[in-house]
């Protein structure tokens, strides 16, 4: 079996293949999970493992690396929110709009 990167995502925002937890055999409906494309030595078709977060958890630093990255990308956004609003009241404009707007949904 080829060996692949686990991909840490939401359900809430993705969903691909069969969405079974290969831990606890239960349906993926929402919530983080992680999956990785598995491919047999000798069978050109693979299949996508699942696995819930709080399954999977332990013995995995992944989780702990998306945490921190997703902090680290909602501190960026703060930070360009605040710029961004800066700009579009000195130059009275309203180029930035859409993106602020987006932003703060993010943020709230
Ligand atoms: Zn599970």
């Amino acid at each position: 079996m080829k060996k692949t990167k686990y991909i840490y995502t939401n359900a809430d925002n993705l969903k691909c293949g069969e969405m079974i937890c290969q831990k606890c055999n239960q349906k993926i409906t929402s919530g983080e999970y992680r999956y990785k494309e598995m491919n047999h030595k000798f069978d050109f078709v693979g299949y996508v493992s699942h696995e819930h977060k709080f399954c999977s958890e332990s013995g995995d630093t992944g989780w702990a690396i998306r945490e921190m990255e997703l902090a680290q990308r909602l501190n960026q956004m703060k930070e360009k929110l605040v710029a961004f609003e800066s700009f579009a009241n000195q130059w009275n404009t309203d180029a930035l709009d859409e993106e602020i707007e987006y932003m703060k949904g993010i943020l709230q």
